[in-house]
């Protein structure tokens, strides 16, 4: 374990709670390894724990626990919502989804777009944010089979309307699924009064395990199960369920939900998020912050350093001990520009300067003041401050 590691890419992955951990041990190193579909006592207890972890889940969404499936990751989740959608409407040959998807709802998007079904991106304006009008004139009653919207963007952190467009979705009588994975545990997402008909969200980015996650099915929709066999979930997918992974997302639920009651955690994740934002600002000069200021979670900082090759940042910064993630992706050898990014209208130059720093439950002010000195300290290596009017290039070191 490092000692000197400061972990700020919560957006990618969760430090596994100490008692999430607690909660899956009984069903890893203890006793209760029964299949909880078999009929005896021994397996009742397994499903039990299922049960549990599912009212705790049900209970954080404000949902009815017969709503939750559990699924392996949050990409099933979203794969699943969308297959399903297009099981139940054949007929149907059209998708909306927004220009900033993640890549476990545009990707398969795509390859349906190549099977020749119609799929509407909803663009992104500099803020990050869709227009709820072109939501409402790109839904076709007859055609639209769903409309899947991410609930906050899992690079900047932009939230979308999620309430708004579920109500407009459902007037027109179409399906509306809503990737929550980077939502869910950072702020309160209530499905009493929403007419989200699927939502996704993932075990790891909320403290709990990877290998696990849920889909919320409203008990009023038509719904179709992608994977088939034993019937597990009320035949919604089935599979022999990870139980100790379930068992450890129910009880990261119930923290969560207690600490969101009390409003104290999205505090602790903003003040610490806001001191970092803007510390770094006053210290370093010339960065700009991605995406809308206030619509957006309260943990995450997508930050543009003018001037300065985001690979070459986070090399000195991993070299530091900070762990946080880039604007744009490597891929056989071309550095690609963020497509969230490029689809706000920013430049390349502009993603390709930007990171993204995602503070947790578990960050520490402490960490804040020496993650913005190793940043000063790498801008000042990296740049070349011209002093006459304040910009900077790339020193190719
Ligand atoms: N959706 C969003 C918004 C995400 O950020 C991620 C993971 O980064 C996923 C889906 C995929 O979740 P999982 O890693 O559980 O498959």
């Amino acid at each position: 374990m490092n000692d000197e590691l400061i972990y700020l890419d919560n957006n990618a992955t969760t430090r596994v709670h100490p008692e999430v951990c607690a909660a899956m041990e009984p069903f890893l190193a203890g006793d209760l390894y029964g299949n909880p579909s078999a009929g005896y006592r021994f397996g009742k207890q397994a499903k039990q724990a299922l049960e549990q972890a599912r009212q705790q889940v049900a209970s954080l969404l404000e949902a009815q626990a017969e709503e939750i499936v559990f699924t392996s990751c949050g990409t099933e989740s979203n794969h699943t919502a969308i297959e399903s959608a297009l099981r139940c409407f054949p007929e149907r040959r059209h998708l909306v989804i927004t220009a900033g998807e993640h890549s476990a709802v545009e990707n398969p998007c795509a390859v349906l777009e190549s099977r020749g079904y119609r799929v509407t991106r909803l663009g992104l304006d500099e803020q990050g944010l869709i227009d709820l009008e072109e939501l409402e004139s790109v839904v076709d009653s007859d055609d639209t089979a769903l409309v899947s919207l991410i609930w906050a963007n899992n690079e900047t952190g932009v939230l979308t309307p999620i309430e708004e467009a579920a109500r407009i979705v459902k007037e027109k009588g179409v399906l509306f699924h809503s990737d929550a994975v980077q939502a869910v545990g950072k702020l309160p997402v209530s499905l009493a009064d929403c007419a989200v008909s699927m939502l996704s969200l993932s075990g790891h980015k909320l403290h709990a395990t990877k290998g696990v996650g849920v889909l919320y099915v409203n008990r009023h929709i038509r719904f179709e199960p992608c994977l088939l066999g034993g019937g597990q979930e009320g035949g919604r997918r089935s599979g022999t369920e990870n139980v100790a992974g379930i068992a450890g997302l129910g009880h990261a639920t119930g923290l969560l939900q207690s600490a969101l009651a009390k409003e104290n955690h999205q505090q602790h994740l903003s003040r610490l998020r806001d001191c970092f934002e803007q510390t770094v600002i006053s210290r370093v000069g010339n960065v700009l912050v991605n995406g809308h200021c206030e619509k957006r979670l309260p943990n995450t900082s997508n930050l543009c350093f003018e001037g300065v090759d985001a690979e070459g940042l986070l090399i000195l910064l991993d070299n530091a001990g900070i762990c946080c993630s880039p604007g744009s992706a490597c891929s056989t050898g071309l550095v690609k520009p963020s497509r969230v990014l490029t689809a706000m209208g920013l430049s390349s130059a502009r993603a390709r300067s930007s990171v993204r720093f995602s503070v947790s439950m578990f960050t520490t002010e402490a960490e804040i003041d020496r993650a913005v000195d190793a940043v000063e300290q790498a801008i000042l290596k990296l740049r070349v401050v011209l002093p006459s009017n304040g910009a900077s290039v790339v020193r190719n070191t």
